[in-house]
């Protein structure tokens, strides 16, 4: 069996945690990391895993939001960057916060003084050699130019994107659908369509109007300057498009033409916002040409004003962001390998995930896919069912790549959220049906008790007792 190392460039989050699954399932890893060489727009500091922003994990309850569950299952798997966060937490109620320069440290110190990593100091200018015969590239929303520009040449010029142009995203079961119905334009069957492939939300001429200024008046993110100014005319923000004129988002992503409203047949709505199914399971659906750079509290103030959004609940709001991130849907297969070259795996958030922890959890996920491939043994895929498989699978195809509007492609980066996993029936109450927020709570408990259960069983862990009294 050849121990030949696995080469990972990028020691970010995700490389970070590659390289330390690799080596601790036995295997010599090579870690290229170009800081100090070279740095990025965003770096400020020569450790590896650096937090570039903010210095928070989010949420770290595992029974109630799906990035805490990520994290419990991190650590089930023995994740470097878990431990090193938990050591190094600052109060932060609920969420977890680390002090950035003792998490970094404690990252950069573990895999220097690990036995099976070596660490360069270095750019790896483009794709990997072939002699490189397990790689994974983990570079990153700001990849250094040289290596973006192989990929892209390796891939296909419209597989790999510069800026994120992100519209929200909307848990379908908290759409009003007594308010909005199922239409295409026209009816339109399109390519796997069915005539009936889109949720409307009807607004009449004031709505319409008083939508538009909230539009105009809500409050913006900036670009940081670094970033430049990413618009191009076919995928403008929302209250760009507001600000050329009250009629102009009547003339684009909101035209009423070719629908009839179910509930109301003989009324013609002024405007529609249109929601189209994002992921295979049908549990969300995106709002089409809604791309914003809105502050995320007014994006939630603003959309819920939308007939049939009064109480939507997002699973991720909008954005603009300049980011590196390739068409993975396409491009890689289900252990994030690269197609067209096995051997070459794709981590972090250049995959199209979104956030520290999702970009180490699949950093994770990567290190130990290479790890059992050198060691001869399949990967071993996490269940759909786990947060592990639920961000796998919206990575390597859970998401419904839209062919109804030719050139654009769909694939945007995601935060995990439960809108990721195959849904579950709400347990009943003393056998009665539960309602409204108990409902969502004790579906939410059921999906993370599943979730740990099934991570438990895919890492080899035996089962948690539920009880005190069961552990006898
Ligand atoms: C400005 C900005 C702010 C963000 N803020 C947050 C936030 O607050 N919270 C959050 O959860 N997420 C945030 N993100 C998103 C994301 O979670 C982080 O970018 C995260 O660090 C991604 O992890 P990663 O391992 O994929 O990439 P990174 O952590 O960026 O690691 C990539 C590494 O690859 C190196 N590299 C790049 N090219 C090469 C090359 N050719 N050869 C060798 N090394 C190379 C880089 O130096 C870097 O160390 C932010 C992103 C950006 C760009």
């Amino acid at each position: 069996m050849s121990k030949n190392p696995i080469h990972i460039i990028g020691g970010g989050l995700a490389g970070s945690e590659a390289a330390w699954q690799a080596a601790q399932a036995g295997v010599p890893v090579i870690l290229h990391e170009m800081r100090p060489v070279r740095g990025t727009d965003a770096h400020k500091t020569d450790s590896l895993a650096e937090l570039v922003c903010s210095n928070s994990f989010r949420s770290d309850d595992a029974d109630n939001n799906a990035v805490g569950l990520l994290h419990a299952e991190m650590r089930l798997a023995g994740s470097l960057i878990m431990s090193a966060g938990d050591a190094n937490q600052v109060p932060a109620g609920g969420a977890l916060a680390v002090d950035r320069d003792g998490f970094a440290d404690a990252v950069t110190k573990k895999l220097e003084a690990h036995p099976l990593i070596t660490i360069r100091r270095e750019e790896v200018p483009g794709l990997p050699p072939t002699d490189w015969d397990q790689a994974i590239v983990a570079t990153g929303p700001l990849t250094a130019p040289g290596l973006a520009q192989s990929i892209a040449e390796a891939t296909g010029a419209d597989a790999l994107a510069f800026f994120d142009a992100i519209a929200p995203i909307i848990h379908f079961d908290t759409i009003d659908m007594n308010t909005c119905w199922f239409q295409s334009r026209y009816d339109k069957v399109g390519p796997g369509g069915t005539g009936k492939d889109y949720i409307n939300c009807p607004m009449d001429k004031d709505q319409y109007l008083a939508f538009v200024q909230a539009l105009v008046d809500g409050q913006k993110t900036e670009f940081k300057q670094w970033e430049g100014t990413p618009y191009f005319d076919g995928c403008l923000p929302i209250e760009i498009m507001a600000e050329r004129g009250v009629e102009t988002l009547r003339y684009g992503p909101m035209k009423p033409m070719g629908l009839t409203n179910a509930h109301n047949p003989t009324v013609k709505a002024y405007a529609v916002v249109q929601l189209r199914q994002d992921n295979a399971l049908g549990t969300l659906y995106n709002m089409v040409g809604f791309q914003t750079k809105l502050k995320h509290a007014e994006q939630v103030r603003i959309f819920r004003t939308i007939p049939g959004l009064e109480n939507a609940d997002f699973a991720r709001l909008g954005g603009l962001h300049r980011n590196t991130y390739i068409n993975s849907p396409t491009l890689l297969d289900a252990s994030l390998q690269l197609k067209s070259r096995p051997g070459l795996r794709f981590a972090g958030q250049i995959t199209g995930c979104e956030g520290y922890v999702e970009s180490a959890a699949i950093g994770l996920l990567a290190g130990r896919f290479a790890a059992a491939e050198r060691l001869g043994l399949a990967p071993s895929l996490p269940p759909l069912t786990t947060a592990f498989g639920a961000l796998l699978n919206h990575i390597t195809g859970g998401h419904i790549v839209s062919d109804d509007e030719p050139g654009k492609r769909s694939f945007q980066p995601m935060n995990v959220n439960f809108g990721l996993f195959p849904p579950v029936e709400a347990p009943k109450a003393e056998g009665k049906r539960m309602r409204g927020k108990d409902k969502t709570v004790a579906k939410r408990h059921a999906i993370t008790s599943r979730a740990r259960a099934d991570c438990r069983h895919w890492l080899g862990l035996p089962a948690q007792p539920e009880t005190a009294e069961a552990a006898e």
